[in-house]
């Protein structure tokens, strides 16, 4: 586009100009996830973050404390997730979607959930649907993704029942990446909805 507006021969129309201010903006549009050094520093920000504090400390209590290097800053490419947890790798901020520092703060904590059910649940099989489905559900509940506001900012108006609704939806959503809940998410997530929804260790209640 710049190349072909910048190969015209006559000098720009006033509308051409602002077609051109238009075109500006979608590059911008593109990349409009914070830096990627202030996603580095918002992570070492986001580790101050009370609940993200909580969680490493509880971490620690059950006898993993987080390695340095845990989490790291990543361009991901993937357009889909924000970030993950894998057992033994630890936790990836996808920098190029990140929007806001508070992405980050939930992320983290978010993803510090499944670290910690990682380290409690022994023998847990990310390869069981069951499993997985356990510790979406109760990483989509506690980590305040789920918030209210956060769904009126999604669009989704209804109050009442949608904390629930939006944990189901993210959780398949989730699970929708794992290849051994291929075809069997939705049972496997109902099937333990009711423990793992009301399963919120480490916190007394739902923050
Ligand atoms: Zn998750």
């Amino acid at each position: 586009m710049a190349g072909e507006d910048g190969s015209g021969d006559q000098p720009p129309a006033p509308e051409a100009t602002r077609v051109d201010a238009a075109a500006a903006l979608e590059p911008t549009q593109k990349t409009r996830c914070i830096p990627f050094e202030d996603c580095v520093n918002g992570i070492t920000k986001a580790l101050r973050h009370p609940t993200v504090r909580f969680m490493r400390e509880q971490m620690e209590k059950v006898g993993c404390p987080m390695p340095p290097g845990m989490i790291r800053a990543a361009e991901c490419g993937t357009h889909t997730h924000t970030g993950n947890y894998s057992s033994g790798k630890g936790i990836k901020v996808c920098c190029d979607e990140i929007l806001h520092q508070e992405d980050i703060d939930r992320l983290l904590i978010h993803e510090l959930i499944h670290a910690y059910d990682d380290c409690v649940t022994k023998n847990i099989d990310w390869k069981n649907c069951a499993h997985h489905a356990c510790s979406e559900i109760r990483a989509n509940h506690l980590s305040g993704d789920c918030h209210y506001k956060r769904e009126l900012l999604r669009g989704f108006m209804k109050i009442r029942g949608q904390e629930q609704e939006c944990v189901k939806r993210r959780t398949l959503m989730s699970l929708d990446a794992n290849p051994y809940c291929s075809g069997v998410a939705k049972d496997a997530m109902d099937a333990v909805w009711n423990i793992c929804y009301n399963d919120t260790r480490p916190f007394d209640r739902a923050p």
